[in-house]
């Protein structure tokens, strides 16, 4: 068998980490030809070692020359290339069979596009990229023939449980809806009055599953799970309406299609991002992931409640921007990502990262049919109105 050539995007992360956890147990299927990160350049060292990928990418020029320096001096021949134009080429590598899009945040959005352009096929984590532009996105799969996968615990359960033949016709497909399960984060049942002084640990220390911060405290908003329904929206070419969200606090069901004929599909696990990256990588194939198996008498309940609009108020701003669309989703991510790093120096209370996002939405020209700078330029700006936002909040 030909190996699959990779690039890994994000692979110090979470993901990253956990798809690299996957692939070394399958040395006879999978190579690494690029990896990238930001700037935990010791873990991109021993994964360098340990993967010998051509190509790695840091975030900053100023760490490229001592990477380069430690691998020589290890043996290695691995490129060291910097800063984001390098995302975008290893991402596009004529030679590079898949990649898996696990940058966090808008960041990862021009390095996928290049992936998607490419023809690629891609593994896709990271949401923000079809929040911002989905339709743009989507536009440019079809184009190029790229195979899109989704890596969201919850689309690759959609995923699995969608026909295997559907293109986005969910009325052919006899589909009424789908239903996006999520666990509440740690915050489902905390006193309201205790929401105001939440310590971004706290919100960190999500229930089942280990994730990177920003996410986590997407979670917690249950901004994680309105970024969803809009990544759902793109992936499958559903109405607002043909999204459901329902808590299920143990996270087994990792998401749910509900058919016409009454019939409801859905894929169970324990809540380990290992099975959707190994499902991606291999797909249409199967290979062991390294999860266990699913014990049901150890679980014993699944339980399910209707989602607090009131409690989360970042999941109706989501509903909101996917009803308005333009360039109304890349604002409001724009926006969260300014208010999550905020709140998680510290200088921003839990309860007003809906407050910042709001104020943000309200004061960002509304563009109805936006290309891929303006986009662009509305993110930008966003994140400027954002920073005044919070600037001005503490002052
Ligand atoms: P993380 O913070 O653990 O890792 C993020 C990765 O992106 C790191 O490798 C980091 O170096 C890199 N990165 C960050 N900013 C960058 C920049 N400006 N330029 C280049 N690289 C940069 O995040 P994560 O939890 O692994 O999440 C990654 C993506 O996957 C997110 O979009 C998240 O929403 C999505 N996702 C994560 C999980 C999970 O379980 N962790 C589940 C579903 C979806
Ligand atoms: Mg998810």
């Amino acid at each position: 068998m030909t190996r699959q050539k990779l690039t890994i995007l994000g692979a110090t992360g979470s993901i990253g980490l956990s798809t690299l956890d996957v692939v070394a147990r399958h040395p006879d299927r999978y190579e690494v030809l690029a990896l990238t990160g930001n700037n935990r350049v010791d873990v991109m060292f021993e994964q360098c070692v340990q993967h010998r990928p051509r190509h790695a990418v840091v975030g900053h020029e100023r760490d490229a020359e001592p990477l380069t320096a430690r691998l020589r001096a290890a043996g290695l021949a691995t490129e060291v290339l910097a800063g984001p134009q390098a995302l975008e080429f290893v991402a596009a590598l004529p030679e590079v069979d898949a990649v898996m899009a696990a940058i966090v945040g808008a960041a990862g959005l021009p390095p996928t596009m290049a992936a998607v352009r490419a023809g690629k096929r891609v593994l896709l984590a990271n949401k923000e990229a079809l929040v911002m532009a989905g339709a743009l996105f989507m536009a440019e799969v079809r184009a190029h023939g790229a195979v899109l996968l989704p890596i969201d615990s919850e689309h690759n359960a959609v995923f699995q449980s969608l026909p295997a033949d559907y293109a986005g016709d969910a009325a052919n497909s006899g589909v009424s809806h789908i239903l996006l399960t999520a666990s509440g984060g740690p915050f489902r049942t905390t006193p309201l009055e205790r929401l105001k002084t939440v310590t971004p640990d706290e919100a960190c220390a999500h229930p089942n599953w280990s994730m990177g911060r920003k996410i986590s405290v997407d979670s917690a908003t249950m901004m994680n799970k309105g970024l969803e329904v809009i990544e759902a929206r793109w992936l499958f070419n559903l109405t607002p309406e043909q999204i459901q969200v329902v808590i299920h606090p143990q996270s087994v069901i990792h998401s749910l299609v509900q058919y016409v004929d009454g019939s409801v599909v859905a894929e169970l696990g324990n809540p380990d991002m290992r099975t959707p990256i190994a499902h991606a990588l291999a797909w249409p194939d199967r290979v062991v992931s390294g999860v266990a198996p699913l014990d049901l008498p150890t679980i014993a309940h699944l339980d399910f409640e209707r989602p607090d609009f009131e409690r989360f108020p970042c999941l109706g701003l989501a509903f909101r921007v996917l009803r308005a669309g333009g360039n109304a989703p890349a604002v409001l991510n724009a926006a969260n990502e300014i208010a999550v790093a905020a709140f998680l120096d510290g200088k921003l209370p839990f309860l007003d990262i809906a407050r910042i996002i709001t104020a943000t939405l309200d004061r960002v020209v509304f563009a109805e049919t936006p290309d891929l700078p303006a986009i662009l330029a509305a993110d930008v700006e966003a994140r400027t109105v954002a920073s005044d936002l919070v600037n001005r909040w503490l002052a």
